[in-house]
Order: C-alpha cells, then sequence, then structure tokens
C-alpha cells in the first residue's frame, strides 16, 4: 500500500494547515494510520505562534544533530519523511501570489504527478543545496495555494490532496485541478537590502526585464534588474534578505 505523509506547520504560522489537516481528518477517518498519517513538522514554533525558533526549517535539511532546535529536528524529521512514497507538505503565503505547487525534484514521477493533478502553477525549485523538507521525500509535494487567512487557501488545497488521495488508491474517485499548468523553475534568488521597495506594477508571474528598473534602495536609488526573469513569491516583506525568487518558463 502507499503511505502518504501529509506534513502541516513547516513554517509555525502558516496555520491553513491545520484546517486542511483536520478537514482531511474529519472527511476521511478510516486512512488515517491506515496510508495516510498527518504530521506537525515544527510543532514548538506552531505553540510559540513563529515561524520559527531558530532558523527557517525549510531551509536546513538535512539537518544536524548538534545544531541549533529547527537543524535538530530536521536531522529527526529526515528518516520519517524518507520512510514515505508521498510527502505533501502544506504552506501559505502572504506574497500576493497562489495557486502553485511547489516541488525540488523533476524527475518522471513528479512529473507524471505534476500533469495529473494539473494545478495552475508549478514552480520547479532548482535552487542547489536543495535544503528544504521535501529534499528528503521520495515524491515530495508542496501546496502553497494563498494567504493565511483567505478560506479558498484550504479548499484549495484540500482538493489537492483529494486528488492525491485517490491516485494512491486510498480513497474514491477525486477529479484534479484540471487547469492549463504553467511551468516555472526557479534558477536563483533576487536580493533585497534593507528598506528596499519594488516598483508598484510589480506582479507574480509578470515578466521583468534585463535592465528594467523593478525596485528602489532605502535611500531611492534605481535597482535595475540584471537579466529576464519571472518573478515568483515576489514581495517586500516575504523574506528577510531577498524580495523572492527569479524563474524562467519549462516545458
Ligand atoms: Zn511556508
Amino acid at each position: 500500500m502507499t503511505k502518504i505523509l501529509l506534513n502541516i506547520l513547516t513554517h509555525g504560522d502558516e496555520l491553513a494547515g491545520l484546517k486542511v489537516a483536520d478537514t482531511i481528518r474529519v472527511l476521511y477517518p478510516e486512512i488515517i494510520g491506515h496510508g495516510l498519517d498527518i504530521q506537525i513538522a515544527n510543532e514548538r514554533a506552531f505553540r510559540s505562534s513563529k515561524r520559527y525558533i531558530d532558523k527557517d526549517l525549510n531551509r536546513v535539511f538535512p539537518g544536524n544533530p548538534t545544531g541549533c532546535y529547527e537543524e535538530i529536528i530536521a536531522n529527526e524529521l529526515r528518516s520519517i519523511i524518507s520512510s514515505y512514497d508521498l510527502v505533501v507538505d502544506v504552506h501559505s503565503t502572504e506574497s500576493g501570489s497562489s495557486d502553485i505547487v511547489i516541488v525540488t525534484k523533476f524527475d518522471s514521477n513528479t512529473k507524471e504527478t505534476l500533469r495529473a493533478l494539473s494545478p495552475k502553477y508549478v514552480l520547479f525549485m532548482n535552487i542547489l543545496p536543495d535544503r528544504s523538507l521535501i529534499s528528503c521525500a521520495r515524491l515530495g509535494i508542496a501546496f502553497e495555494m494563498g494567504s493565511d487567512k483567505a478560506e479558498s487557501t484550504v479548499t484549495n488545497t484540500v482538493k489537492g490532496i483529494e486528488f492525491l488521495l485517490f491516485q494512491s488508491k486510498l480513497i474514491g474517485r477525486k477529479e484534479p485541478f484540471g487547469l492549463e499548468t504553467k511551468y516555472f523553475e526557479v534558477f536563483g534568488q533576487i536580493s533585497k537590502s534593507p528598506g528596499s521597495l519594488l516598483e508598484a506594477e510589480i506582479k507574480n508571474f509578470a515578466p521583468i526585464s534585463k535592465g528594467q528598473m523593478f525596485a528602489r534602495t532605502a535611500d531611492g536609488s534605481p535597482i535595475f534588474a540584471e537579466f529576464d526573469f519571472y518573478p515568483v513569491i515576489f514581495g517586500n516583506n516575504n523574506y528577510e534578505t531577498i524580495f523572492g525568487f527569479a524563474a524562467c518558463l519549462r516545458n
């Protein structure tokens, strides 16, 4: 039998994951512990209502038994994560982007699953070293469906998970998203100095051209793009040291 891990709260303040897990638990109690397990990744950050305690858990895999709190739990989670056929990692984002499925591998198994799932956007995070939680999974899929507060984030994530459960023959027939998927490959990060701000017209998935002014530093100096890219999970407040990620279209 296929074993699936539904992993939530990799980021302790992304409570949509908790609602997703509760929904799945209520709808399909018979498969919990019989094909589907649910795990809270960063329990302590969740209890403290924080994204993380010492370091972003999604950036410290495979972990370190003598490291900081998140490095220690990453080291413990690694063997659990790698023991499943499929790991689903639930996130939410205040970047204004939504409907994104994230993978860190693009092998045939992953591609086939994505094709069947047919979400609006796929982000292949091709950044090495891959230090994400799903990096340790045989097949890992992260849902980034929207804002933590939005009901649609929960319903869309549940829809995706239900289709994956159906595909794994754990539950009866469920429909995929059924959209014409746009695939993006993330090849880098766009760094940000303190206080710098994006230009108002910069939107996720809208291309930025080489030489285009896309942001200003704290003292108002223009920042120009050094190459063509699609901004993804981009914003002023998403990350401390980067605006977000640079991607290109991919088939
Ligand atoms: Zn997250």
